[in-house]
């Protein structure tokens, strides 16, 4: 089996000003550079943060990473920003089909199939999430849910460049809920994603990384990051503060 290096990604969604990210690195930078080697440390600020979290992680081992793109280049879409634009300010990533956008923004699938070459395009690293909600688990549908989402979302992306995506497992029911995912189901759920991409190609399959997000904190952490299929973590609201966000990302290589 490949080695494939844990990702572990902070999703600070509409939260911290540019003086909050600024006071988070001081303090997670010294951490990250001391003790978090073996595991890719991402940060997601909102737009009016990217610069001051590039500026910042530079020459560091943390990378930096958006929270939506738009898949045009440029054009008339008042309010969007494209990842030319994100790549420009040297930003490494941008995740895409957050439940939160899928769900209060309209993002669709349809979109996504855009978005994600056009992420790659532009020599970003995209961060897919997927999931089912609880109604969709309740009526045995959480496999439909994942095939339909990744089968559309991936479809544009050229096999040779399926590994650099990053798939995220992300159960609706489990973010920002208190409720994460047992190891036993984020890694049947992260088996099955990895099964589908098997199918069309085995070894980018191989070497795709598949986190789980859904209300990991610094308790849930070593057990679920200890699992053979989870491949590091997305973290929303334990990723606010940078001792917890820095003991989550210690257990993934622990
Ligand atoms: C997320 O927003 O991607 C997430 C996983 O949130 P939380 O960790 O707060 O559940």
């Amino acid at each position: 089996m490949p080695y494939r290096t844990p990702l572990v990604a902070a999703n600070w969604k509409m939260h911290k000003t540019r003086t909050e990210t600024s006071s988070f690195l001081d303090a997670f930078l010294p951490v990250a550079g001391e003790r978090l080697d073996g595991v890719e440390l991402v940060v997601c600020p909102p737009f009016t943060s990217l610069d001051v979290a590039v500026e910042r992680c530079s020459g560091t081992s943390v990378r930096v990473a958006a929270q939506n793109m738009h898949f045009e280049h440029r054009g008339a879409f008042t309010g969007e920003v494209s990842g030319a634009m994100l790549a420009d300010q040297a930003v490494d990533g941008v995740i895409l089909g957050h439940s939160e956008r899928r769900q209060l923004f309209g993002e669709s699938d349809q979109a996504l199939a855009r978005k994600v070459p056009a992420a790659l395009a532009a020599g970003l690293t995209p961060i897919l999430c997927v999931g089912e909600t609880l109604s969709e688990r309740e009526g045995d549908e959480t496999v439909q849910t994942l095939r339909r989402q990744l089968e559309a979302d991936l479809v544009e992306v050229a096999t040779e460049d399926l590994t650099e995506v990053v798939i995220a497992y992300e159960p609706v029911w489990a973010i920002g809920t208190g409720r994460n995912a047992t190891v036993d189901q984020a890694s049947e759920a992260i088996e099955f994603i990895r099964s589908l991409v098997t199918g069309r190609d085995a070894e980018a399959a191989a070497g795709m990384r598949v986190l789980y997000g859904g209300s990991v904190t610094r308790d849930n952490a070593t057990e679920l990051l200890a699992a053979d299929a989870i491949d590091g973590a997305l973290v929303g609201g334990a990723s606010l503060d940078p001792e917890g966000f820095a003991a989550i990302a210690a257990a993934a290589i622990a």
